[in-house]
């Protein structure tokens, strides 16, 4: 007779969008014909490069003829894009990352959450609050969460750094050391972005205690400002200490097309053991390698065209960006973000709940957001507004909140 891992039972209902859903749905049933504005997606809207478009072309025209279709890619990627990756998103930048340090993958979501498995079952984890919610479930299935306390809105086996106001919510390292610790800069969903003294301070402290670093920099490419490391290697010491993720979904919009990366550096060994050569294990067992098209696809990323390119498409999201932040501070309100990510991190007026902001945004504006409770507690009294969108509906969102 089987049983079932029990550990699912403590994962809490992803309530945060499903409910959304249910309110604009009823919404909407109460006010046929409303114009809804949805400024909640963090899902990217715009069509693929040209250069992207190029690529997969040719790849599946290359799959249609026997001397050059390609069966099973190789596990860890295609080593024309791992030197690529290499090249262009390490060395450039001065971080000596080996293409054979780099595992392609379908996603930054699958990664973030397969990580934890090289890690042993008791080892403590920290997570900032509030926090991308993949880190922390992909834990508790894993049974390393401890239980979840209600009244508390917390697992009991997981240490929770808050990012507030007042530490420019950037998570500062907790006093007693944890093993695991999960960082993501640009941020989602409060859009802070460490800068080199701030992700130099945790590199030193997860070489000083002992701990891994698992840094997922998926939002990389919106980085504006100088002084903010794009990569966690450009700090002394990451090779030793971190796990860095990446992903072509944000930047170059292969949120449906599926292209990652992982970055295991050699150093990161543990009482003689190569994470490197787990990583590189796991992958070969559990994993068939992303599809040729999508690889080359993601190849073409790196060429002069396909750079200017997204650019371009980077520079749409931070206009939308620019305009909602700008907005909405020009009413006063208190917004953080979108300045080197396409999130914007709005504190709600005194006294006011996410979810009332919600409500009420719903309702005299017909504009939908995240409340900020839904990423963990320290989002409570936060509403989170993404660049996503189109412009027209962007700036349409913005007059309608100024309307009012
Ligand atoms: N990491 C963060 C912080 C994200 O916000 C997202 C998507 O929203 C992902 C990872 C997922 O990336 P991918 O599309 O590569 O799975």
């Amino acid at each position: 007779m089987y049983t079932v891992n029990a550990n699912y039972q403590e994962l809490q209902g992803s309530y945060l969008f499903s409910t959304i859903a249910k309110k604009v749905a009823a919404y909407k049933e109460a006010h046929p014909g409303c114009s809804i504005i949805s400024l909640g997606i963090g899902d990217v809207t715009q069509p693929l490069p040209d250069a992207v478009i190029k690529a997969l072309h040719s790849a599946v025209d290359e799959m249609a003829d026997v001397s050059t279709f390609r069966g099973y890619a190789p596990d860890l990627g295609y080593s024309f894009l791992r030197e690529a990756i290499a090249e262009n998103d390490y060395r450039a930048r001065g971080c000596e990352i080996g293409a054979d340090e780099i595992f392609v993958s379908d996603g930054a979501k699958s990664d973030s959450a397969n990580i934890q498995e090289l890690f042993g079952a008791e080892d403590i984890i920290a997570v900032c609050d509030p926090v991308y919610p993949v880190y922390l479930d992909s834990n508790v299935m894993a049974g390393r969460a401890g239980k979840y306390d209600p009244a508390a809105g917390r697992y009991t086996r997981v240490v929770y750094m808050p990012c507030t106001k007042e530490n420019g919510f950037i998570a500062t390292p907790p006093e007693k050391a944890p093993d695991i610790i999960y960082l993501c800069f640009p941020n989602n969903p409060t859009g802070a972005a460490a800068d080199k003294e701030r992700l130099q301070e945790w590199v030193d402290y997860a070489v000083k205690n002992g701990c891994v670093i698992i840094y997922d920099a998926a939002y990389e490419a919106y980085i504006s400002e100088e002084n903010v490391p794009h990569s966690i290697y450009e700090c002394d010491g990451a090779r030793q200490c971190a796990i860095e993720l990446r992903s072509f979904s944000k930047n170059a919009g292969f949120t449906g097309l599926r292209l990652a990366f992982t970055v295991v550096p050699k150093d990161l060994v543990k009482d003689g053991v190569s994470l490197h050569g787990m990583w590189a294990r796991r992958h070969g067992t559990k994993y068939n390698g992303a599809p040729y098209i999508v690889q080359r696809a993601g190849e073409a990323c790196y060429t002069p065209e396909g750079k200017a390119q997204i650019r371009d498409l980077i520079g749409f999201y931070m206009e939308n960006a620019r305009i909602i932040r700008e907005g909405v501070v020009s009413l006063g309100y208190e917004a953080f973000g979108g300045v080197n990510s396409p999130y914007v991190w709005l504190k709600t007026p005194e006294g006011v709940s996410s979810w009332d902001f919600f409500d009420s945004l719903l309702d005299r504006c017909n504009i939908v957001g995240t409340p900020g409770c839904g990423f963990g507690p320290s989002g409570e009294g936060y509403f989170r507004l993404t660049a996503f969108g189109d412009k027209d509906a962007t700036k349409e969102a913005v007059m309608r909140i100024t309307k009012i």
